[in-house]
């Protein structure tokens, strides 16, 4: 239920209100002020986006869910394995940028230390 509550930045947002059965299976979420996030239709958890709404809808509510959650769900976990892959790219760009950089400060260092 939605509590009409006057601008007080001094008192952060209380627990969420809607008490859903199964509250105690998700830790405690903070909705701010005025946001209206994709909530899960069958337990009310809160999610920043729809794509981590569909991925725990699959996850957790697999039997129940229909039809369009599971194509959701399937196309989120794709999106979700496509940016894991490109995490992993720029992981292994870093590790070799940093190689590269050491490698050169040694030869720096050892070509300083050999004149001739
Ligand atoms: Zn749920």
């Amino acid at each position: 239920m939605a509590v009409e509550s006057p601008k007080s930045p001094e008192i952060p947002e209380s627990p969420e209100t809607p008490e859903p059965p199964g509250t105690s299976e998700f830790p405690e979420v903070r909705v701010p002020d005025g946001e209206t996030p994709p909530r899960c239709p069958y337990c009310a958890r809160p999610f920043r986006t729809e794509r981590l709404r569909a991925l725990h809808l699959g996850d957790v509510h697999a039997e129940e869910s229909t039809d369009d959650q599971r194509v959701a769900y399937d196309e989120a976990r794709e999106a979700e394995r496509e940016d894991l892959f490109l995490f992993h790219l720029k992981v292994v760009a870093a590790l070799v940028a940093i190689y590269a950089l050491l490698l050169l400060a040694y030869m720096a260092a050892s070509a300083m230390q050999t004149p001739g």
